[in-house]
C-alpha cells in the first residue's frame, strides 16, 4: 500500500536529527513536537504542552531575551532564529538553535509557529574552544616566552596607558631600568642556556621589587628590564631602584668573568617626570636609558638617578 503524502512528510520530519516543532499561536500551545527532542533532551514529546514548558526549558541567563525576542518577532510576523540552552531531563544544558517561521492568516494575524531545533552543542564547544585559545595567544602575546614576565609590546603599550594618565592627572611618572653587567662574558663563561636560566632568576627577583598594584615589571630586551612606577616621585623610584640590587645581590649568582666582583651585578638608571603637552614617552625613555649608560660608565653595579 502506498503511504499517504502527510506519512511521507512525517517519516521525513521525524527522521532529520533537526527537531520540528509546530505552536499554536492562539492557545500558545504545542500543536506537535518531533519524537527526536526525547532523545536530544530526555523530555517525552507529551511533556512539551505549552509554550510556558519551552520558556521553562531553558537555561536562565537566556530565558528572559530568547522569550521576549521571539514572542516580538513572532508579534511582528518576522521569521527568526534563536540560540539557547534548553534544560535536559538530566538537569543538564544542551545548546539549542530555535529557527521560527511566523505562519499567518489571510488577515496577516498569526496562525502558528513551526520551527526546528537544531543541536548546536559541537558548535558551541568548539567556538568556546577557539575563544579560548584566542585568549591565550592573546596572553602569551604579551609575554616573554623566557622569564614568563611582561613583553617589550606589553611595556609599550603600559607605558601609553600610564603616560597619559600621569599627564592627565599631573602626576609623577617613574621609569626604573636595568641591564645586567658583563652578561656577555657570564654567556662566554656558563653557556647560552646557563644564561637563560640566570636570566629567569633574576626576572623572578626583581618581581618582587615593587609591590603597588600598577607597578609593572618588563623585559625590555636581551638582557634588559624596566619598571613602570606610576604615582611615584624620584626619590621612591631609587629606594625601588635599591631593592633591585639588593635583591639581585641576595640571590648570589656567581659571576666569574664579572668585571666587578664575582657575583652578578646590573647597572640601573633611574627617571621621573610629570609628562606635560609636546612630551613624548620616547624621549623619556631615552632619558633614562642615558642614566643607564652612566652608570655603566661609572664602573657598574650601580645607579644613576636625577643629576
Ligand atoms: P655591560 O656590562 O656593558 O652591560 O656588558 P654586557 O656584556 O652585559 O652587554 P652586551 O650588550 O654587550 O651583551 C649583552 C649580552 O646578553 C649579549 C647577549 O648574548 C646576551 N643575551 C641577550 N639576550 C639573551 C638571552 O635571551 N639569553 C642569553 N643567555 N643571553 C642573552
Ligand atoms: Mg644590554
Ligand atoms: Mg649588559
Amino acid at each position: 500500500m502506498m503511504d499517504s503524502d502527510s506519512d511521507i512528510y512525517k517519516t521525513l520530519l521525524e527522521s532529520t536529527r533537526a527537531i520540528p516543532w509546530k505552536i499554536d499561536w492562539a492557545t500558545m500551545t504545542f500543536a506537535y513536537i518531533g519524537p527526536q527532542i526525547e532523545a536530544l533532551l530526555g523530555w517525552e514529546p507529551s511533556s512539551w504542552v505549552s509554550a510556558q514548558d519551552w520558556a521553562e526549558r531553558m537555561h536562565p541567563e537566556e530565558r528572559a531575551w530568547a522569550v521576549d525576542f521571539c514572542i516580538a518577532q513572532s508579534k511582528a510576523g518576522v521569521d527568526h532564529e534563536a540560540d539557547y540552552r534548553a534544560l535536559c531531563k538530566n538537569g543538564e544544558y544542551v545548546w539549542i538553535r530555535d529557527v521560527v517561521h511566523v505562519v499567518r492568516n489571510p488577515d496577516g494575524s498569526v496562525d502558528s509557529l513551526i520551527g526546528f531545533m537544531f543541536d548546536i552543542s559541537e558548535r558551541k564547544r568548539t567556538e568556546e574552544k577557539l575563544l579560548g585559545l584566542q585568549k591565550e595567544l592573546e596572553e602569551l602575546s604579551y609575554k616573554d616566552g623566557l622569564t614568563g614576565v611582561a613583553n617589550r609590546r606589553r611595556f609599550d603599550a603600559i607605558m601609553e596607558i600610564e603616560w597619559s594618565n600621569a599627564r592627565r592627572n599631573k602626576q609623577p611618572l617613574s621609569l626604573v631600568m636595568l641591564d645586567i653587567d658583563y652578561f656577555k662574558q657570564y654567556n662566554d663563561h656558563y653557556g647560552h642556556l646557563e644564561g637563560d636560566q640566570c636570566l629567569k632568576l633574576v626576572a623572578q627577583a626583581l618581581g618582587k621589587a615593587a609591590t603597588r598594584a600598577r607597578d609593572f615589571l618588563a623585559r625590555f630586551g636581551g638582557e634588559e628590564f624596566v619598571l613602570v612606577l606610576p604615582e611615584t616621585d624620584e626619590s621612591a623610584a631609587t629606594k625601588i631602584a635599591e631593592r633591585c640590587r639588593e635583591l639581585i645581590a641576595k640571590e648570589r649568582i656567581p659571576h666569574a668573568r664579572s668585571g666587578i666582583i664575582p657575583l652578578l651585578t646590573v647597572s640601573v638608571g633611574v627617571g621621573t617626570m610629570i609628562p606635560g603637552h609636546g612630551d613624548e614617552p620616547l624621549s623619556f625613555i631615552e632619558a633614562v636609558d642615558k642614566r643607564l649608560y652612566q652608570a655603566k660608565q661609572r664602573g657598574r653595579n650601580g645607579i644613576v638617578a636625577a643629576g
